[in-house]
């Protein structure tokens, strides 16, 4: 198990393997050697990690994600962005007798046509939520 610090994650450069969502063998694009899995842990945030399924070549160490893991990564970042909350926004809130409302900025919901938004419970009084 391998640990790599986010910040440096640009340097560490993930090829992604496009149409391989899942893929049970990877091929390295520079020496053509098969590829092997490993597990990597990746540092959010000082005490939160994701776990990536990645393929190492042992040649030139060159690492490749999967389609799937890629998504997750991209997540994560977004997760750890929010986390870290160096972009905010107050809005205020009313209270119809049942529930809570905010108006959300139309910036945020471009593209959107179902008129439904997922809410994903963070914690006591934190969400994330996903306009549809
Ligand atoms: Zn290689």
């Amino acid at each position: 198990m391998k640990n790599i610090d986010l910040d440096k994650l640009e340097k560490v450069s993930f090829e992604i393997e496009k149409g391989a969502f899942e893929p049970k063998e990877l091929h390295c694009s520079a020496c053509k050697k098969k590829m092997k899995p490993a597990d990597m842990e990746v540092q959010l945030d000082d005490n939160i990690y994701i776990k990536l399924k990645v393929f190492e070549c042992s040649s030139c160490h060159k690492q490749s994600l999967g389609l799937e893991e890629a998504k997750k990564l991209d997540k994560a970042m977004l997760f750890r962005r929010a986390l870290s909350k160096d972009f905010k926004m107050e809005r205020n809130l009313s209270f119809d007798g049942d529930n809570y409302t905010f108006r959300i900025p139309k910036e945020f919901t471009q593209g959107v046509s179902k008129r439904k938004i997922e809410i994903v419970p963070l914690g006591a009084k934190e969400f994330c939520a996903v306009v549809g």
